[in-house]
């Protein structure tokens, strides 16, 4: 039977990315997806500006709408509109991401097996990359992950035609302060807008109703979305082992979704270059470190604003409709400041506020 250098379980945008990086690096790459693509995944297909810049290969070629337009919205309600200086999110449909990126590890040389799951007890190669997603199982049968905490989400579609496209081309709608633990949004796409609310994992029960008052808003009924569907947001804690000597993990698998923006795209990216180079220099006990050093004060951050929104949302909506907040979070969109910590002068006022509304006991 022929040997890998690295088995990669999952092939989503950090398997499929983890394994062009191995490839390049000169590794010989085994990668499995139980999916046969091209394959959804329930999931709002935004790859904001930073997520975009770190993806090894060009996804220009999948990208439906650019969105340089941003509406906050307060509780179906007091809105700001804020208009940002270039494309801050890239919309793609994750149907077409993923075989995107699947098609370049192939062309990479990757060999990849689709509809295929595999032991990794008994797998032939000497190194495990779980990228199996939030549901994912390599996780624990190599000894890693645990101690995550669950969100969840919940998307579907309505063509233009059913909703105007001159409201939505170009813009991002994000419904703050309703659902608790998450927002609300409407994302443009080529023929279509997506919209989703993401919550704690305890709203799971109640996601519909999140769902439908936010197709209420905007003029809908939620019979008429079309491809309905739900997925978890998992949220690693410091306790979640990712990485022992024969295995390790990355984007879902690995917990990487960002706490207030449900995002993991970026994630995934960042991860599967920190695991591909600590996989081609023989150090897979460094890769953890490596990750808190890149994630660590952005999801840090991203915790404290979550608290903030969760607990004093009409107060963290003063601060989240003004223009010098804006201004930092077109920063962070756009990868020009990698967390909020290193945003400088008078723009840190808005963001100590949100600091202190979430130390407040
Ligand atoms: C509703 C929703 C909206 C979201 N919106 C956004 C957004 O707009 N922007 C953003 O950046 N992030 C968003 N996210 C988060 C984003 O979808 C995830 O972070 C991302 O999909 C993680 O990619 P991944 O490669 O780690 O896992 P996945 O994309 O889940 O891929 C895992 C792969 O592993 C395969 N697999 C699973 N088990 C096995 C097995 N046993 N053997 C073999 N293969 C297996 C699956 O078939 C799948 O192809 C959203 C999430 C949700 C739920």
């Amino acid at each position: 039977m022929q040997r890998y250098d690295v088995l990669v379980v999952g092939g989503g945008p950090a398997g499929s990315t983890t394994a062009i990086r191995l490839a390049e690096g000169g590794a010989r790459v085994l990668l499995v997806d139980k999916a046969i693509f091209p394959r959804d995944k329930p999931c709002g297909g935004g790859l904001t500006t930073r997520a975009f810049a770190q993806c090894p290969v060009d996804p220009t070629p999948v990208v439906e709408d650019e969105v340089d337009v941003v509406e906050l919205r307060f509780r179906f309600g007091d809105s700001v509109v804020r208009q940002a200086s270039s494309p801050v999110i890239r919309m793609t449909q994750r149907r077409w991401l993923d075989a995107f990126l699947l098609a370049a590890a192939r062309e990479r040389g990757v060999e990849v097996r689709e509809g295929t799951t595999i032991d990794t007890a008994t797998a032939p190669a000497d190194v495990i990359v779980g990228a199996d997603g939030a549901n994912g199982t390599t996780a624990k049968s190599v000894g890693l992950g645990g101690g995550i905490v669950q969100g969840v989400a919940y998307e579907g579609n309505v063509p233009y035609g059913t909703v105007a496209r001159e409201r939505y081309a170009h813009r991002a709608v994000v419904e703050l302060a309703d659902i608790p633990g998450g927002y609300g949004w409407v994302f443009p796409k080529g023929d279509h807008v997506n919209v989703g609310v993401g919550a704690w994992q305890e709203e799971g029960p109640r996601i519909r109703e999140h769902l439908a008052r936010v197709c209420n808003a905007h003029g809908l009924d939620p019979s008429q979305l079309d491809a309905l569907r739900g997925h978890r947001l998992p949220l690693r804690r410091a306790a979640t082992r990712l990485a022992n000597e024969r295995a390790l993990l990355v984007g879902d698998a690995a917990g990487l979704i960002d706490p207030v923006s449900g995002d993991g795209m970026y994630e995934c990216f960042v991860s599967s270059r920190l695991a591909a180079e600590a996989i081609l220099a023989g150090t897979l006990a460094a890769y953890p470190a490596k990750l808190d050093a890149a994630l660590g004060r952005l999801h840090g951050a991203s915790w404290k604003l979550k608290r903030a929104l969760d607990r004093w949302p009409r107060a963290s909506w003063r601060v989240a409709r003004t223009r010098l907040l804006w201004g930092s979070v077109e920063r962070l969109l756009l990868g020009d400041v990698g967390s909020p910590g290193e945003v400088t002068g008078a723009a840190r006022v808005p963001l100590r506020v949100l600091d202190a509304l979430a130390r407040i006991p």
